[in-house]
């Protein structure tokens, strides 16, 4: 989720430096002093080509610290992207109008429990609890989600982050395990945007945390019989202000997760 004016993003392409570096340890190095590092990286690229495969373009993935981040906002673990890349395509993603290869399976769909760490702003607890209010407002769906107030119980956590960026927050996508996404983390650098870009906001990284993609992309898995263009969305990749699900949201929220 970035803002509208800050559209080009400056993420770079990281895995090419490394990879360049590698090469350079590689050939002036003795082999065993460089075995490990050299085996990691390889990993990464590996994963990288897979979700470049995926239909991601490799300029919008970022590896940091064990996670991909795939379009700025969309994080997948470093194990999760190997067991994708293991088991194939069987169940691809989808966005919202595309969506995850990984949906949040039956035994939690109907209840993800949403935990907020206590150093979340006020102004951000208001927009996480009017996110999880506009999902369960959407019917003839069995997706549901509840605020937890215990940390252990909890299937998604909420934190703050802090980076000079233009991702205003950024969650992570279903695991092969069929749980909702882990983590959504919010940047403190946009505290001060409106309330309604906020909730925009939130709703939208659950969106993620559910297995939907960016309408404004076309990676994943096309959720047939929703729109191709639908610039309201909430899964488009810009924050608006919060004026409900689209219809081709609400289309794709029921043939996801239907009752
Ligand atoms: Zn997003």
């Amino acid at each position: 989720m970035q803002m509208k004016t800050m559209h080009l993003s400056c993420a770079k392409p990281v895995l090419t430096i490394v990879l360049s570096v590698s090469t350079l340890l590689f050939s002036c190095k003795k082999e065993e002093t460089v075995t490990k590092p050299q085996v990691a990286e390889g990993e990464i690229a590996s994963l990288t080509s897979y979700l470049t495969n995926q239909g991601f373009k490799a300029e919008d993935i970022q590896f940091k610290d064990g996670n991909f981040i795939v379009q700025n906002d969309i994080l997948i673990s470093q194990e999760d992207v190997a067991v994708r890349m293991k088991e194939g395509d069987s169940d691809v993603p989808q966005t919202e109008q595309w969506r995850n290869q990984y949906r949040v399976n039956v035994n939690y769909n109907n209840n993800i429990k949403i935990y907020i760490e206590p150093s979340v702003p006020a102004a951000w607890k208001t927009a996480v609890k009017g996110a999880v209010a506009n999902w369960n407002a959407v019917t003839n769906t069995r997706l549901a989600m509840s605020i937890v107030t215990t940390k252990s119980a909890a299937h998604t956590r909420i934190f703050m982050g802090s980076e000079d960026a233009n991702w205003v927050a950024r969650a992570v996508l279903p695991a092969s395990n069929g749980k909702p996404g882990t983590t959504v983390e919010i940047n403190s650098k946009f505290n001060s945007m409106a309330a309604s870009q906020k909730l925009f906001a939130i709703t939208h990284e659950f969106g993620h945390t559910v297995g939907y993609l960016h309408t404004d992309q076309t990676n994943g898995i096309f959720i047939p019989g929703t729109p191709s263009v639908d610039a309201k969305s909430v899964m488009n990749s810009f924050v608006l202000p919060w004026a409900g699900f689209t219809a081709g949201d609400i289309k794709a929220i029921r043939l996801i997760y239907p009752l």
